[in-house]
């Protein structure tokens, strides 16, 4: 069957084609009223095209806008519209990047743009794509944020269910450790600790002051060119490049300038925050993450998942 001409109506994003604007805080997601505290999805599908990071793979995405209740559901264009929710049940193996898997098909390197997603306070969403991984664009969450923006929210009638924390749920793992605890809002303190040049850094963020877009978003991913030829051997990093990843070296980085100074850190606050999607919900509650990643992570969700008392699901709360 041929492929589809680029005869669409909707934006089409390309790395060359968004802009990339570094935002102020944005003081109001949504047009109209108070929608916050609604459910939200988009005014117009979105098309993306690019390749996946790990495989190489040229692929076409497309965001269309859902029904409210519906959340968040990858459809896999190239195998008859097969659906994945995302969801922590459909979690697959993780290592460098998240990967959700159903009957045996696979949704690749989810984290960037599930971020994206609970940073704009997006609830329902369907996400097309015509390959097994998403595209890894700049490294960032900074495109996904600008297209959106560029077509706009749609709020919709049901109210927003957030899943608010009830008692604390750890994962550690050696000097890895992640935990969730009740909190009002939706806050994280991360802590990294990665060989030169990089070293120790640490980042807390409040996401209810909605600073996603101006201090999470552009903060790319990043790899050590010392690592280059090992995950190349594993299969991994093909889709790799200067235009889609900070490169580390021992003393310094290979493709600068930072977007910010620690921007490393940050990159890894939006990862958990894309991770922390699939539990279903925007959290309610406080993350401490020390030196964790996609597998501590996604553990983390799934602890939060199968242990019924640690949370609920309600509306927002008014002090
Ligand atoms: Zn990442």
């Amino acid at each position: 069957m041929a492929k589809k001409t680029h005869s669409s109506p909707f934006p089409r994003v390309t790395l060359s084609s968004v802009t990339l604007s570094f935002e102020q805080p944005h003081p109001s997601p949504a047009r109209g009223g108070n929608p916050i505290h609604t459910e939200q999805t988009i005014e117009q599908p979105i098309e993306f095209t690019g390749i996946g990071l790990h495989s190489g793979a040229p692929v076409r995405m497309r965001l269309v806008p859902a029904p409210a209740g519906s959340g968040i559901v990858f459809r896999r264009t190239d195998l008859d519209n097969f659906e994945i929710a995302a969801t922590g049940r459909n979690v697959a193996r993780v290592s460098y990047a998240t990967s959700l898997m159903r009957q045996g098909v696979l949704i690749s390197t989810t984290e960037h743009l599930l971020s994206a997603l609970i940073g704009l306070a997006i609830d329902n969403l369907i996400i097309e794509v015509d390959n097994l991984e998403l595209p890894i664009l700049d490294g960032s969450a900074l495109p996904y944020v600008c297209a959106i923006r560029s077509v706009g929210l749609r709020p919709q009638r049901r109210r927003r269910e957030y899943l608010r924390i009830l008692h604390p749920v750890e994962v550690r793992e050696g000097d890895k450790f992640i935990g969730v605890y009740p909190g009002t809002g939706y806050s994280i303190d991360y802590a990294i600790d990665f060989p030169p040049p990089i070293g120790r850094d640490r980042f807390t963020l409040d996401l209810a002051t909605e600073t996603y877009g101006a201090e999470i978003a552009p903060a790319r991913t990043f790899g050590y060119k010392a690592d280059e030829q090992r995950l190349r051997d594993m299969g991994l990093i093909r889709g790799a490049g200067p235009e889609c990843a900070i490169l580390v070296t021992a003393t310094g980085i290979e493709n600068g300038p930072l977007r910010f100074p620690n921007e490393f850190v940050r990159h890894k606050v939006l990862d958990l925050i894309g991770d922390l999607a699939l539990a279903g919900r925007r959290i309610e509650g406080r993350v401490v993450a020390e030196r964790a990643g996609h597998a501590m992570h996604t553990a983390l969700v799934r602890r939060l998942l199968a242990d019924r008392s640690a949370w609920e699901l309600a509306a927002h709360r008014t002090h």
